[in-house]
């Protein structure tokens, strides 16, 4: 039969090792294939890795035995058990470092900028500009940070960028510690200073000052997102990451937003509020809106009005409007804005309640100040509450003095 037997080669053991002959044949191999005493077989020793890591392990060995090594492979039904009995060598020599490449190291950072913008622009729309700093893959040496073939593969480490050391503390018992090259500081390659590239002195990227246009949105919000793709900072072997405008709507001294529609305070003379009003409402979008109420109208204080269609406009949908909500309010007169001659003729022309026709005598009682923090000790006073005889607290109504 052709049974596979590659794995159990790499080792240098037969099919039918025990578990300790398949450690000790990595550790054998391990120790004459490691980069740092052979540097040209880095690819043999991942493979010996690789044939370790499914061997070890009884259960990837079995599906290896069964399958060779398509039945092992990562993806594949038997690929990745948990209960892999000696998972730590290949993950720390291997597996997790290309994970950690093909995980974070294809695209650069997202950078985000906050846009303090008014309610004006978000009504309008505009454009701005914003400048930034941004790295950019240097345009002399094209991103490799040295002339033209000056760039040597690092010895140390053969351009991994990473130095491994394999210990073996216990017969059999290996471990692997990986650091950063301390000859290349992780690069994986080394220049002789004098080919350094002049531009960006070997950084391989330059700092360069980049405009962008902002454009915003008729209807846009406070907190929308505009994105610029791949402008963030550039670096060689990376994708660049974006630009995020985090818009910020400042606060208006007139209008406030909520969803599509303005809320707006408008504050009224009394007069007004009685016999009809004509305000000026200056719009986000510059024009005067005059609202009017009727001859006779009466607006109450707090009282809710709506303009159709004078809210923010609709976020790409820009000819339709949210509404203009006015909450009143009425301004009073000061006590003692009339003359009292004038008084009397004034509350003729209110209508007045009919009152309830009794017997009784009413009681005269004068109106004070209400003040919640003062009046809430001595309120209700005890002798007062003593002459009503009845065990009733005082009710809302007698106690309101204003
Ligand atoms: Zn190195
Ligand atoms: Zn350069």
């Amino acid at each position: 039969m052709g049974k596979e037997t590659r794995y159990y080669d790499l080792l240098g053991v037969r099919p039918t090792a025990s578990s300790d002959e398949i450690k000790r044949g990595f550790r054998r191999m391990a120790l004459k294939y490691h980069p740092d005493k052979n540097p040209d077989a880095g690819e043999k020793f991942k493979q010996i890795s690789k044939a370790y890591e499914v061997l070890a392990d009884n259960q990837k060995r079995a599906l290896y035995d069964r399958g060779g090594e398509s039945a092992v492979k990562p993806g594949s039904a038997g690929g990745g058990c948990p209960n892999s009995a000696m998972p730590s060598v290949f993950d720390l020599v291997f597996g997790r470092r290309a994970r950690a490449y093909s995980q974070s190291g294809r695209r650069g950072k997202t950078v985000a900028h906050h846009l303090p913008v008014s309610l004006e622009d978000l009504c309008n729309g505009t454009t701005r500009k914003l400048s930034l700093q941004k790295n950019i893959i240097c345009p002399k040496c094209k991103g490799c940070g040295a002339r033209q073939g000056a760039v040597d593969k690092c010895a140390k480490c053969h351009g991994i960028g990473v130095e491994e050391q394999i210990f073996e503390h216990l017969p059999g018992v290996v471990h692997s510690i990986r650091t950063v090259c301390t000859e290349c500081q992780g690069q994986g390659e080394c220049v002789k200073p004098q080919d350094l590239c002049h531009v960006c002195n070997g950084r391989k990227v330059t700092r360069q000052k980049k405009i962008l246009t902002v454009h915003i949105d008729k209807g846009m919000k406070g907190g929308q997102k505009i994105i610029f793709h791949g402008e963030g900072d550039q670096a060689p072997g990376l994708e660049p990451g974006d630009v995020v405008i985090v818009l910020e709507q400042k606060a208006h001294p007139v209008f406030q937003r909520k969803g599509h529609n303005l809320i707006m305070k408008l504050e009224i003379e009394l007069a007004d509020a009685l016999c009809g009003c004509k305000q000026r409402i200056r719009t986000l979008d510059g024009r005067t809106l005059l609202v009017a109420s009727q001859p006779g109208y009466v607006i109450k204080p707090g009282d809710v009005k709506y303009i159709l269609n004078e809210g923010m406009p609709v976020y790409r949908s820009p000819f339709e409007k949210g509404n203009l909500i006015i909450q009143f309010q009425v301004r009073f007169p000061e006590p003692g804005w009339i003359p009292m001659e004038n008084l009397q003729q004034l509350h003729t022309l209110f209508p007045s309640p009919t009152e309830p026709i009794t017997n009784k005598v009413p009681e005269e009682v004068s109106l004070s100040d209400f003040n919640p923090h003062e009046n809430q000790k001595q309120r209700c006073r005890r002798e007062v509450y003593d002459e009503d005889e009845e065990d009733q607290p005082w009710s809302q109504v007698q106690c309101q003095t204003s």
